[in-house]
């Protein structure tokens, strides 16, 4: 953090900065100028109080130089994380395919998911027990019962299986039956479930928030490595937009900027992120231009009886076209126009 004073700081402000620097825990390099003087608090210290410096006499502004989320970041690290998920890898060199229905409803519909998205290509197998639903009134999952079909159906398939945990008392529960845990978009900052989960030996994927900022969304994924929990894949589901024609605004550049500042898989949801069949297909293709290191799509048998997100929900079909086509080449670059000798000579015949 830099700390620039004003003008005509006097030298008691100054070495009253300096001592609160160190009392932090930081080491304060002083820099005098013509005009200004600055103060560099480096290294590792209470952050926040530091920042409460600002409120100092003296003081004209603080310039933060590195980010808050220091176990996530990127910097200082030469190799990306890959997260294991039983044999799967989640960060390496391929792209990770995680498919399966929003809920599960039953057995049946389940398992012919879960056989139908493995034959296509899938590598893990989602679904819901417990369903984070914005009404209490719509169907909410079927809880343990869920957790033990989707167990059976990993177990048949071979498919890791990855499920939603909402709350702290469910944790050794889900763990018991899932390989992965979900921390759900509406609860990616419950610090009570982050600080559980923490302490979980299962590798997480955590959703963005529906309206979390990029550093929100990494200062949660920081609460799960800080508080003991390394395998931590994070996962865009889009954010709350203006827009009634999709779902959510689906955001690719946060994406590909979660992925730039941290060593951490980025997962890609377009499923959620746009709430719209005909769209997850472009859109997966764009995630992995944009640097995902896998998609996570929802399959259900028959969506028109989905009990929920049927109209975002790819029959499987569909889902075996979308990833046939993952890598189809994009269109060619337009030919550049003929060239007729050289800039100068075109200037000189134009003149
Ligand atoms: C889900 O994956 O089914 C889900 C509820 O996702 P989100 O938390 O992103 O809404
Ligand atoms: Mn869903």
């Amino acid at each position: 953090m830099i700390i620039s004073m004003i003008e005509n700081a006097t030298e008691a402000e100054i070495a009253h900065v300096i001592a609160r620097v160190e009392e932090l825990g930081y080491k304060a390099h002083v820099t005098r100028g013509e005009e200004k003087t600055i103060v560099a608090a480096v290294g590792s210290g209470r952050r926040e109080e530091l920042e409460a410096l600002s409120a100092a006499p003296g003081v004209e502004r603080l310039i933060p130089i590195a980010h808050p989320f220091k176990l996530v970041a990127r910097q200082g690290r030469n190799a990306r994380t890959v997260v294991s998920v039983g044999d799967v890898r989640i960060g390496g060199e391929e792209i990770v395919m995680i498919a399966g229905p929003c809920s599960v409803e039953s057995r049946e519909q389940l398992f012919e998911t879960a056989y139908a998205v493995r034959d296509a290509g899938a590598t893990m197998l989602r679904g819901g027990a417990y369903k984070p639903r914005t009404s209490p009134y719509e169907f909410q999952g079927l809880g343990v019962d869920a957790l033990k079909l989707l167990r059976e159906a990993s177990d048949e398939t071979g498919l890791p299986v990855v499920t939603e945990v909402m709350g702290t008392d469910d944790v050794d529960l889900v763990a018991e039956y899932a390989d992965m845990l979900q921390i759900g978009a509406r609860n990616m900052q419950n610090f009570s479930l982050l600080r559980r989960i923490a302490k979980c030996a299962r590798p997480v994927m955590l959703k963005r928030g529906p309206s979390a900022t990029v550093k929100e969304w990494l200062l949660a994924a920081e609460y799960l490595i800080a508080g003991g929990n390394p395998n931590v894949v994070l996962c865009e589901r889009g954010v709350k937009s203006w827009d009634t024609e999709t779902r959510n605004l689906f955001d690719l550049a946060s994406l590909a900027l979660a992925r730039q500042l941290t060593h951490l898989p980025v997962i890609a949801d377009p499923s959620h992120g746009t709430g719209r069949r005909d769209l997850i297909p472009v859109m997966s293709r764009a995630a992995i231009a944009a640097g995902a290191d896998g998609i996570m799509i929802e399959v259900h048998p028959c969506p028109e009886r989905a009990k929920s997100d049927g109209p975002q929900s790819l029959e499987p079909e569909q889902f075996r076209e979308l990833v046939q086509g993952l890598f189809a080449p994009t269109r060619g670059l337009a030919k550049q126009p003929s060239r007729t000798g050289s800039a100068t000579s075109q200037r000189a015949a134009g003149d």
